[in-house]
């Protein structure tokens, strides 16, 4: 077939996008999925055309039917000043954003840190998870198997241990409803966000637990108590990717000359909007804009952006304190990682390089936490801003002038 016969069989329908890469390559795919869709919608396509990635590396892995690449305005805030146990030193934090006023509320918020100190960051838990759903024939077959789980897991994390070289399973916890039940898997994933490889673990641990135990059916192999990508209160409490705590003080003269406001009011603001505001409201996250920051790195950095969904139940708390302004967020489910997904695309992979992270770390596991120690850094210094400009009734303000 001619190049202007594929064109019209992809403009009649006759010929499907998703069969392009096989007949024509991923390359030349790309180009005429986007010139038969030009043909069909009169858009030229200038911009989404014109991209510098891969798409021989990322087509059959990180998309289908590609046309090309959205682009999004990339900042840089900081330095910042961290120390964790992963991450030390001083950061650049690269932001992908499209709202005004982003960069410049996080790079005011590392300004303050900076002249403060540092943050200090730590992460309490390290867990993915996944969920699978069974339905057991009675609530006798229901006990059968969470006595079974409870007897046989070093035999379930040996099945898990054989779909993966870095995952390591280290919890299984059940749950019941009526009749059926859900083992919450969370499994040590190391550089890897690791939902690809704790499904394909998962699926590993299924097939087990229905070899041996009768009247128990697998329904879904992700039964939405792990909980991906869903606000969940599960998440939490028990956390899921990394728990990280991030806290600095900042003496009152820098409060004032750096952030122009007074502690007792970002107390205030803290304690009447973040937490009884959210709270009033029925909000899993007691914040003020933590998941603007998550998605600004998520998208630099190439994280699974859907999981903002899950770093946005942060939980900011401010203190005032003889030393200065006590200042931390708690994020309970920061879901991050420096190899697989999107963090292989060559720009994404340039943010990571930034950081100092791209890759496997050393040991395996140590770039993942490094991240998230610095991510949840990042959200403290938006954090700081914010609640500083709200106190100083500078938000409407510095909108005006940066947003429109
Ligand atoms: P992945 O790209 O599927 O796999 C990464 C692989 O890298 C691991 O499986 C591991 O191989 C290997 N690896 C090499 N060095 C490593 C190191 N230092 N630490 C850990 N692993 C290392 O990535 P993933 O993180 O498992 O999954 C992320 C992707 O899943 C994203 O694209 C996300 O959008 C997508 N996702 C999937 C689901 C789902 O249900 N499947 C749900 C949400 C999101 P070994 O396993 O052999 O060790």
């Amino acid at each position: 077939m001619s190049r202007d016969d594929i064109l019209s069989e992809l403009v009649s329908g006759r010929l499907r996008f998703h069969e392009l890469d096989r007949l024509v390559g991923v390359s030349e795919a790309v180009r005429l999925r986007r010139e038969a869709l030009g043909a069909l919608t009169g858009v030229g396509f200038e911009h989404i055309s014109n991209s510098s990635i891969d798409a021989g590396g990322l087509v059959g892995r990180n998309i289908e039917n590609m046309i090309g690449a959205v682009q999004v305005p990339l900042g840089v805030a900081g330095p910042l000043p961290v120390e964790g146990e992963f991450a030390s030193g001083d950061f650049y934090l690269p932001l992908a954003t499209t709202e005004g006023a982003l960069v410049a509320s996080v790079n005011r918020g590392c300004a303050a840190i900076r002249e403060a100190g540092h943050v200090k960051v730590h992460i309490f838990q390290d867990m993915m998870t996944r969920a699978p759903v069974f339905r057991c024939e009675s609530l006798e077959a229901a006990l059968g198997l969470i006595k079974w789980v409870g007897e046989n897991f070093e035999r379930m994390k040996a099945a898990s241990g054989r779909t993966t070289r870095h995952g390591e399973l280290l919890r299984v916890e059940p749950f019941v409803v009526g009749r059926n039940v859900w083992l919450r898997l969370g499994f040590d994933t190391k550089d890897a966000m690791g939902m690809n490889m704790v499904t394909i673990a998962s699926d590993a641990i299924c097939d087990l637990v229905l070899s041996e135990n009768s009247g128990v059916e697998l329904v879904s192999l992700s039964g939405n108590m792990c909980v991906d990508k869903k606000p969940a209160a599960i998440n939490t409490l028990l956390g899921r990717g990394k728990t990280v705590v991030a806290e600095t003080v900042i003496p009152e003269r820098v409060v004032s000359s750096k952030l122009k406001a007074d502690p007792m009011r970002m107390v205030e603001v803290n304690y009447r909007k973040n937490l009884l505001g959210s709270a009033r409201a029925g909000a899993l996250g007691f914040n003020a804009h933590a998941a603007n920051i998550i998605a600004a790195i998520f998208i630099a950095c190439g994280q699974d952006v859907a999981h903002v969904v899950e770093g946005s139940t942060a939980i900011t708390t401010v203190e005032k304190t003889d030393e200065g302004l006590y200042l931390a967020v708690t994020l309970p489910a920061l879901e991050v990682g420096t190899v697989g997904g999107g963090t292989r695309v060559e720009t994404q992979r340039e943010c990571l390089e930034m950081l100092g992270l791209a890759g496997s770390g050393e040991p395996p596991g140590s770039n993942a936490k490094m991240l998230a120690e610095i991510i949840a850094s990042a959200v403290l210094a938006g954090e700081t801003s914010l609640i500083a400009a709200q106190a100083a009734h500078h938000l409407a303000e510095a909108h005006k002038r940066l947003g429109r």
